[in-house]
């Protein structure tokens, strides 16, 4: 019997979900794999009966973190797909303002419909089990870690820097042309897409497990940057990833 699949969306563009659309060349053979019994960018039909689930988007709101719990509970294995779900993606920019002001400044006098938390990961709240990281996710991981999970065995996602991938291209180091580049703190995987076409790893991938973000902000700072020009530059994509470092550090 094939295994069922839901895929669900929480606070995001749901770019990541048209990424699977998007694999238009393999859709038939993850037809052929798997059952899609709900998939709202898809199809109409719902399912409360599926054993992956994969979900997208960051969980900003109350009722986001009641549905995830739920769906973790159905699901014999949840998937984030996404940097969004995998570690809160470009929405933890927000965690930067307090959440009464973030609510004003999008909603005006209706604020006080609306309610927010800080944007986080689907770990923060759920046990995760495999994360496809990019943004948007990269499709050929996202098809790989599908692929290991129907044979029944434990996906490979890179733990090493875009660095590694760059340099196997024999790009030009963007910090030779006196660029800065996120690469060296950034998980590869995305077969370093940005350096190879001349722009900066922006870290869209999130950080590799134990960066040396110490190490990174001497090589920037002798590029040129003040701390706090330093700080921007690992905002984009990686505020929340960055908050849990600091986190981490102070706890020690
Ligand atoms: S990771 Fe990027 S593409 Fe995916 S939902 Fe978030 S913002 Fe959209
Ligand atoms: S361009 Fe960026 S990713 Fe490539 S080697 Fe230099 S720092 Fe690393
Ligand atoms: S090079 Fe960096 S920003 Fe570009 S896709 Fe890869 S991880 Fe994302």
């Amino acid at each position: 019997m094939k295994p069922k699949v839901g895929v669900f969306s929480f606070t995001g563009c749901e770019g990541c979900q048209l990424q699977i659309l998007e694999c238009e060349n393999e859709l038939l053979d993850i037809l052929n794999l798997v059952e899609i019994v709900t998939f709202r960018e898809a199809m109409d039909k719902i399912s409360d009966d599926y054993q992956i689930a994969f979900i997208d988007g960051a969980i900003t709101r109350q009722e986001e973190i009641e549905r995830l719990k739920e769906i973790r509970e159905r699901a014999s294995i949840l998937v984030a797909l996404g940097s969004c779900a995998a570690f809160g993606g470009i929405n933890c920019l927000k965690n930067r303002f307090p959440m009464d002001e973030v609510l004003r400044y999008v909603y005006g006098d209706k604020a006080h419909y609306f309610d927010t938390l800080p944007a986080r990961g689907a770990d923060a709240y759920v046990k995760v089990d495999y994360y496809v990281y990019g943004c948007p996710a990269t499709k050929s991981e996202l098809l790989h870690v599908l692929k290991s999970l129907v044979l029944g065995i434990k996906p490979r996602i890179p733990n090493y820097p875009v660095c590694v991938e760059c340099k196997l291209k024999e790009n030009v180091c963007l910090f030779d042309k006196g660029e800065v580049c996120l690469g060296p703190v950034t998980r590869a995987g995305c077969g370093a897409l940005c350096p190879s076409y001349g722009h900066r790893c922006e870290g869209c991938r999130g950080f590799v497990d134990d960066p040396n973000i110490n190490a990174h902000k001497e090589t920037l700072q002798k590029a040129g940057l003040t701390v706090e020009e330093l700080m921007q530059e690992f905002t984009m994509f990686c505020s929340c990833p960055l908050e849990k470092l600091e986190q981490t550090k102070s706890e020690a």
